[in-house]
C-alpha cells in the first residue's frame, strides 16, 4: 500500500480533491489533512471499524479518545446528548477555531471513538481544508493529531509521512498547520468548566465568555492512570526521541553534564554561558504565539540529527506562555532530582 499524497490550497481547496477524499473516508480509509492547529488523521468518527484504523495506526492506546470534528453547531448537537448554554456562548466566541469542548455524547458515537468515556470531544476546526472536508464528508470526523502515539505532533505533511508512512491512505498537503499546538479541551461536564488542556485559546478568554467560572485540570498521577480525566494530560506526551532536560534559567545551563553532541533550545536569543564544543543553540522566536507554530518542527528537525541530548531553556511562567510550557513539561526531565512535582514529566517515559 503507498500512501497517496495531494496538494491543495489551504483556503481555497479544490472541490474535486476534497471529493476525493470524502470518498477515502467513507469506504472506511484514514485521510491526514491539516488543521488550523496541528495536522489530523481523519476517520469517520461514527464508523467503528474506520476509528480502529486510527489507534492501530497511531498505536493509540484504546482509552484515550479522539477530537471529533465537526462543520457546523448542528452537527455538534448530533454528535452530543445535552447542549447547555454555556456551550452555545462557547461556539459563538471561539468556533470556528482551536476550542475543542466535552459533553455527554449521543448514541451516534460509538464508544471505541469515546475511548469508552461516556463523554465526547467536538471541535470546528477554523481551516478551510478541515471544515471543507468535513462539509463534503457530510459526517463528523476523528482526527487525532496525525502521529504514533507519544511522538511529537506533525505541523507538516512531510512529517505526518515520516511518522506514519504507509499507514494512512491518503495525506493532503496544504503547508505548515497555523497554530502548530494541539486545541485547547474544556469539559463542560465539570462544574465549573475545567480546561483538561491548555492551548491556543487562553484561560482568560474563556473565563471571559463564561462569566469567570473556569478552572484548570489536576494533572493526574501515574499511580493512578484509571484516574485519567483527559489523556492528552498524561505526564509524559508529546515527546521526542532525544532524551529532553528543561532547565528554568540560564544559571541551569552551567550544572549540565554535557555529552558529545547537544543542542540548546531557548525562547528569544538570551547571551549564553560559555558551552562545550559540541552543544549547538538553536533559538525559537521570543513571541509565545510565534515560537508555539514553529516548536514541533523544531523537535522533529532535532530528532533526525540524532544528538544525544537536548536542554530546553524554559519560557517565563507566564499565562501566554502556558500552552508552550505544558508541551515542554510533557516532553522533558527535570534537571535535578530537586522536589519532585508528582505526576510531571518525571515519570521516565513509564507511560
Ligand atoms: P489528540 O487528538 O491526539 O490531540 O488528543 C485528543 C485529546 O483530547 C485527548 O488526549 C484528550 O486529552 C482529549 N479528549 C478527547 N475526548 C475526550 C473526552 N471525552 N473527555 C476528556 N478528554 C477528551
Ligand atoms: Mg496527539
Amino acid at each position: 500500500l503507498t500512501t497517496r499524497v495531494l496538494s491543495v490550497d489551504p483556503d481555497r481547496p479544490d472541490p474535486s480533491i476534497l471529493d476525493e477524499a470524502a470518498s477515502v473516508l467513507r469506504s472506511g480509509g484514514l485521510v491526514a489533512f491539516a488543521t488550523e492547529t496541528v495536522y489530523g488523521l481523519g476517520a469517520i468518527a461514527t464508523d467503528a471499524r474506520a476509528v480502529a484504523r486510527i489507534f492501530a495506526a497511531k498505536g493509540r492506546p484504546s482509552f484515550n479518545p479522539l477530537i471529533v470534528h465537526v462543520a457546523s453547531v448542528d452537527q455538534a448537537k448530533e454528535c452530543t446528548s445535552e447542549w447547555p448554554e454555556a456551550a452555545d456562548r462557547l461556539a459563538r466566541a471561539f468556533w470556528p477555531g482551536p476550542l475543542t469542548i466535552v459533553l455527554p455524547r449521543s448514541s451516534i458515537v460509538p464508544e471505541i471513538t469515546t475511548g469508552g468515556q461516556s463523554t465526547v470531544a467536538v471541535r470546528m476546526p477554523s481551516m478551510a481544508v478541515a471544515r471543507r472536508l468535513v462539509e463534503r464528508t457530510g459526517r463528523p470526523l476523528a482526527a487525532p493529531s496525525a502521529n504514533r502515539s507519544n511522538r511529537v505532533s506533525p505541523t507538516r505533511a512531510e512529517h505526518v509521512l515520516a511518522d506514519l508512512g504507509d499507514r494512512v491512505d491518503l495525506v493532503l498537503d496544504s503547508g505548515p498547520a497555523e497554530f502548530g499546538l494541539e486545541s485547547t479541551v474544556l469539559s463542560l461536564t465539570h462544574s465549573p468548566a475545567r480546561v483538561l488542556r491548555p492551548g491556543p485559546v487562553g484561560l482568560e478568554a474563556l473565563a471571559a465568555c463564561l462569566d469567570g467560572m473556569v478552572e484548570v485540570g489536576t494533572v493526574p498521577s501515574v499511580a493512578s492512570p484509571g484516574a485519567i480525566a483527559s489523556p492528552g494530560m498524561l505526564p509524559t506526551h508529546y515527546a521526542p526521541r532525544t532524551p529532553a532536560l528543561r532547565v528554568e534559567s540560564l544559571a541551569g545551563l552551567e550544572r549540565v553534564n554535557w555529552p558529545g553532541r547537544a543542542a540548546v533550545l531557548t525562547f528569544g536569543t538570551p547571551a549564553l554561558p560559555p558551552l562545550p564544543g559540541g552543544v549547538e543553540p538553536l533559538a525559537l522566536p521570543g513571541a509565545a504565539s510565534a515560537a508555539a507554530s514553529q516548536l514541533y518542527a523544531a523537535l522533529h528537525e532535532l530528532d533526525a540529527r540524532r544528538l544525544d541530548l537536548l536542554v530546553v531553556v524554559m519560557p517565563p511562567e507566564e499565562s501566554e506562555w502556558r500552552a508552550v510550557r505544558d508541551r515542554l513539561v510533557r516532553a522533558t526531565q527535570p534537571q535535578s532530582p530537586g522536589p519532585i512535582e508528582p505526576g510531571r514529566g518525571d515519570t521516565g517515559g513509564a507511560i
